[in-house]
C-alpha cells in the first residue's frame, strides 16, 4: 500500500510515522507513506499557501492553488483509489472503515488546517471526507496519524501474529477481553486464577464471559451499539 499526505506542516506527521507499528510496516516496505509539503506547490512569490476567508470571516484559510497542484501531480504519477479529507464533517471513522480502505493500493489524504481549505477543493477533488471524532482539531494531521495508524496495523505483516489485529476491539462488533501479564502478583492484585491454570478450554470460556461483560458495558456507556453498518450516508460523497 502507498499513502501519500499532504500538509501544511509536515513537522506534525514525523513522529507518529517515526515509531512503533508503523514505523516497522515502513521499515518491511509492507507500506510507503509520503508527506508532501503544501508550500513546495506554492507559485506565489512569498509561497504563500493560506489566505484571509472571502466574506469577513474570522481565520485563515488554505488555498486553492497549491492544494490543487498537488493532487494534480500525485494524480499524474499514478491512480488513487480515493483522496481524502481529513473533516470534523465527514463520516466517523470506525473499523469497518479502517478494514475497507486497508485493502487499497493508493490512498491520497489531505490535512486541512486553521480555519479549513477552500471549498472548492472539496468540491472538485475530495472523494471521500472522514472525520475522527464530534470535535474540532487545530489541523487534519493528528487525524490522519490517526487513519494511516488504523489503517497500516491491519496489513498483512505489520503485526507480527497477524491474528491478533482481528481479535482486537471492534471486530466482529466485540469489545476485546482484559489483559494480564507478569507478576501474578502484585501487592495485593491478583491476576485471575484462571488465566494460570493452563486449561484452555476455561481460559477460552473465560475470556468469551469477558467479551460479553465489555461489550454490553461499551453499549451502556456509550448509550449505542455496535453495529457494522453504522456508516453514516454522507451527501455527494461516496461511501466505504
Ligand atoms: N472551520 C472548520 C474546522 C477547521 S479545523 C469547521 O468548523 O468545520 C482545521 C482542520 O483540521 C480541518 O480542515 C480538518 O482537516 C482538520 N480537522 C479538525 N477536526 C477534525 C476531525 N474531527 N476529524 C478530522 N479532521 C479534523
Amino acid at each position: 500500500m502507498r499513502i501519500d499526505i499532504i500538509t501544511c506542516l509536515p513537522a506534525l506527521l514525523e513522529s507518529p510515522l517515526a515509531y512503533s507499528i508503523v514505523q516497522r510496516a515502513i521499515k518491511k516496505n509492507i507500506v510507503q507513506i509520503h508527506v508532501h509539503h503544501l508550500r513546495d506547490y506554492a507559485q506565489n512569490k512569498h509561497q504563500q499557501i493560506d489566505d484571509k476567508a472571502y466574506g469577513g470571516m474570522p481565520g485563515m484559510v488554505l488555498m486553492v492553488e497549491p492544494i490543487a497542484r498537488c493532487i494534480e501531480t500525485l494524480q499524474q504519477q499514478r491512480k488513487y483509489d480515493k483522496v481524502i479529507y481529513m473533516s470534523p464533517d465527514g463520516v466517523l471513522l470506525n473499523q469497518p472503515m479502517a478494514n475497507t480502505l486497508s485493502l487499497d493500493k493508493h490512498l491520497l489524504i489531505l490535512c486541512g488546517h486553521y480555519k479549513g481549505i477552500d471549498e472548492r477543493i472539496r468540491k472538485q477533488w475530495i472523494t471521500h471526507e472522514i472525520s475522527i471524532g464530534t470535535y474540532v482539531l487545530s489541523g487534519g494531521e493528528l487525524a490522519a496519524a490517526v487513519l494511516v495508524d488504523a489503517l497500516v496495523r491491519l496489513l498483512p505483516g505489520a503485526i507480527n501474529n497477524e491474528m491478533s489485529a482481528l481479535e482486537d476491539s471492534f471486530q466482529n462488533q466485540q469489545i476485546a477481553p482484559p489483559v494480564y501479564t507478569r507478576p501474578a502478583k502484585f501487592r495485593d492484585m491478583e491476576v485471575p486464577s484462571v488465566l494460570l491454570s493452563g486449561n484452555h478450554q476455561k481460559i477460552r470460556q473465560w475470556e468469551e464471559t469477558q467479551i460479553a461483560m465489555r461489550t454490553n458495558l461499551y453499549h451502556l456507556k456509550n448509550h449505542t451499539h455496535l453495529n457494522k453498518n453504522s456508516i453514516n450516508r454522507q451527501k455527494n460523497k461516496k461511501i466505504l
